[in-house]
């Protein structure tokens, strides 16, 4: 079973029920939040890298190039400049969707291919699979994307989704058997918790919310969760107990026991 923690905001304590939730379930974890990966703070893996992440991109024969501009016509990132006599190419802007070699009539376009990250794994206590996305790099997706290779669809799987309703979001979300979006009860949480409810409704998966810092800021998320037919699976009190664990890198359902019950509960509840 695929198990997505999502929100549409960063900082809603997305990993800390990812971590929790996995370590509860003994399931295993994979960080899709490639940017800036963080579920081993908790984990404490000793993770070794065991695969490279390439995006396809082209490499221009000159000699057999006309410079006709149908590839950087047919580039819709931009990444191509076609001169009178050279060709400029922009990799950071690639996509490697691979189409200019299509388009080009000349066979003038060849397969070349370039390092945009890092695929690691480590155990302790449970697995953990983590994408790393190399520093300058735009185009996390296919990294996600590696990495989402690895899930054991047999076992439990949680996949810790980067903050945001984005690319990177979706291509997380996306295959997975149920979704757990995490809020806060602000605002700000409740804005970005409607569009990703949008998005996740567009997928058709089920899914549900998690409240974290329960406690502070108003009753709109739970208004909004009535009004709209959504089940609030959890509400996660603002407690400094559990704060303390967190910013000491230690995940609450080891502590304080009731919290291990409350998340065996809810998988058995998801599924
Ligand atoms: S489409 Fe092919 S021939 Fe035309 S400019 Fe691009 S590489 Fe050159
Ligand atoms: S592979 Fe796709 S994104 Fe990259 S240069 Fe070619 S057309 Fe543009």
């Amino acid at each position: 079973m695929i198990i997505t923690v999502a929100s549409g905001k960063g900082g809603t304590g997305k990993t800390t029920v990812a971590v929790n939730l996995a370590i509860a379930t003994e399931a295993t974890i994979y960080d899709c939040d490639v940017e800036e990966p963080n579920a081993n703070i908790f984990l404490k893996a000793n993770l070794q890298k065991i695969e490279d992440v390439f995006l396809m991109n082209p490499v221009f024969d000159l000699n057999k190039c006309t410079f006709c501009r149908e590839c950087a016509e047919f580039c819709r990132y931009h990444a191509i400049a076609v001169l009178p006599s050279d060709i400029l190419f922009f990799p950071e802007l690639c996509s490697g969707c691979g189409g200019c070699k299509i388009v080009c009539k000349h066979d003038a376009i060849e397969e070349g291919k370039r390092k945009i990250g890092e695929i690691y794994h480590g155990k302790n206590e449970i697995e953990i699979y983590q994408g790393l996305l190399n520093i300058g790099e735009a185009r996390a997706t296919p990294v996600i994307n590696q990495l989402k290779k690895h899930v054991d669809k047999n076992g439990i799987a949680i996949l810790d989704a980067p903050p945001g309703n984005g690319c990177p979001a979706i291509e997380t979300i996306h295959g997975s058997d149920f979704v757990i979006l995490v809020t806060e009860p602000t605002p700000f949480g409740l804005h970005d918790l409607k569009i990703a409810v949008g998005i996740v409704r567009k997928f058709n998966i089920p899914f549900g919310v998690i409240i974290n810092r329960h406690g502070i800021g108003d009753d709109s998320v739970e208004k909004y969760c009535k009004d709209e037919g959504i089940e609030i699976l959890m509400k996660i009190p603002y407690s400094r107990e559990i704060a303390e664990l967190y910013s000491k890198g230690i995940p609450f359902v080891k502590e304080i026991k009731e919290w291990q019950k409350k998340f065996v509960e809810l998988y058995e509840a998801i599924k």
